[in-house]
C-alpha cells in the first residue's frame, strides 16, 4: 500500500494544489497531514477547506492551535505572530472550531503520526540531530514516525546500537531498524530548494522516496505581500529558508 505523507502546507495554496496534483499522478490510498496548514501564508481559509476535503488524517501543529486559540501567542516569533493573527482574523468560526478538534498523533496501521515528536506529541521541539533524535526513539515505542515541524525532510534510524541521519531522496527501511522521518514542508521547505516537498511510503516495498514538486513560487511570495504580512515571510519562500 502506498500512502502520501505531508506536513507544514502553512496557507500556500500553489503549493498544496501542485503537491495533491502530484499525489493523484502517482496514486496513493491515503493522504495523511502531520499540520501546520495555516500560519505564514496568505490563504488560510482555502488551504484549510482543501486539506479537510482530500486528507485522511489531519493532524494539529502548533500554528493550528494558536490560529484556534488553544494555544497562547507568547510561545511564537514576531513574524510567525504576526501570521497566526492573520489567519485567526480570516478563518471563519466553524474553521476555527475544526482547527480546535484536531487531534495530535494518529496512528495510521503501524505508523506512528505527529506534528514535531513522537515521545510527547502534545510540545513542539525541534528534532533536527542525531542527540534529539535518541530522546524520541527512547520516549516512545514505535517502528516507524513521521513528524514534521522543522520543514526539513529527512530520517533517522535507530538500530539499537546508534541513531543515524540519512538525507538521501530514497530510503529503504530494513527490518529490526527503528525509523523517525521528516516528511518536509509543502508550503515553507527550509533546505534551500524552494519546490514543495511529500513523501511516499510503500508499505509493502518498505520505502520511503521524498518528492519534490515545482509550483508557481513568485506567487505565492506575492500573495503574502499583497495581504500585508511580512516581507521576509514573502522573501523567504524564494529562497526555500
Ligand atoms: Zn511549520
Amino acid at each position: 500500500m502506498k500512502v502520501a505523507v505531508f506536513s507544514d502546507v502553512h496557507a500556500n495554496l500553489a503549493a498544496l494544489r501542485s503537491v495533491l496534483d502530484d499525489i493523484d499522478r502517482v496514486g496513493v490510498s491515503a493522504r495523511l497531514c502531520l499540520g501546520d496548514s495555516v500560519g505564514y501564508g496568505a490563504d488560510p481559509r482555502a488551504c484549510l477547506d482543501l486539506l479537510l476535503q482530500s486528507c485522511d488524517v489531519l493532524l494539529a501543529g502548533n500554528h493550528d492551535l494558536a490560529a484556534s486559540g488553544r494555544m497562547p501567542l507568547d510561545r511564537f516569533s514576531g513574524l510567525a505572530r504576526h501570521a497566526v493573527d492573520y489567519a485567526r482574523d480570516l478563518l471563519t468560526g466553524p474553521q476555527r472550531a475544526r482547527l480546535a478538534e484536531l487531534t495530535d498523533e494518529e496512528w495510521w496501521g503501524d505508523l506512528l503520526l505527529v506534528h514535531a515528536s513522537p515521545a510527547d506529541p502534545s510540545e513542539f521541539p525541534y528534532v533536527r540531530d542525531a542527540d534529539a533524535a535518541r530522546g524520541q526513539f527512547d520516549g516512545r515505542r514505535f517502528r516507524a514516525a513521521f513528524y514534521g515541524h522543522t520543514h526539513l525532510p529527512l530520517a533517522f534510524h535507530d538500530d539499537g546500537e546508534r541513531v543515524g541521519l540519512t538525507v538521501r531522496p530514497r530510503l529503504e527501511m530494513a527490518s529490526g531498524v527503528r525509523y523517525l522521518c521528516n516528511v518536509g514542508s509543502v508550503g515553507q521547505p527550509r533546505d534551500q530548494d524552494p519546490r514543495a516537498c511529500w513523501a511516499l511510503y510503500d508499505s509493502d516495498a518498505r520505502t520511503l522516496s521524498f518528492r519534490r514538486v515545482a509550483y508557481d513560487v513568485d506567487a505565492s511570495s506575492a500573495r503574502i505581500r499583497e495581504a500585508g504580512l511580512p516581507d521576509a515571510l514573502a522573501s523567504r519562500l524564494l529562497v526555500g529558508v
